[in-house]
């Protein structure tokens, strides 16, 4: 096969009727702006943790969306909460509120299982 110096990416797919999306829930209800989100990447292009590390806002806040909170944790924690991304948002998401309660219900498991 011939070499175009890249490859397509594989294919995905998200069951979200099988999904858990009790945490995803809560996130809304604790941010309803982020129902508004238009997944455009304004937000990843601005992040000033991204400058530095390989830190992607809108795929982990994508992740957190279709329940997907594998190493999600973690992740966050190279967001440093300076708001820039929430002061770019075309649709007005306060995404610095929506780390901090990402951050609050991935660390908080008890709460969502009771
Ligand atoms: S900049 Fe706003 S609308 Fe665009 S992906 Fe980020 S949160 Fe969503
Ligand atoms: S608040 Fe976090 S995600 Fe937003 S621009 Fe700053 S470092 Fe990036």
């Amino acid at each position: 096969m011939a070499d175009f110096g890249f490859s397509l990416k594989k294919a995905r797919t998200v069951y979200l009727s099988k999904t858990d999306m009790r945490k995803a829930e809560q996130l809304i209800a604790a941010v309803p702006s982020y129902k508004l989100c238009i997944g455009c990447g304004g937000c990843t292009a601005s992040c000033s943790a991204r400058q530095f590390t390989d830190f992607n806002i809108r795929k982990a806040h994508n992740h957190f969306r279709r329940g997907q909170y594998d190493k999600l944790e973690e992740e966050l924690q190279k967001c440093m909460l300076c708001g820039k991304c929430t002061l770019v948002c075309p649709r007005g998401v306060n995404l610095r509120s929506l780390i901090i309660n990402m951050r609050q219900i991935l660390s908080n498991t008890t709460e969502i299982l009771a």
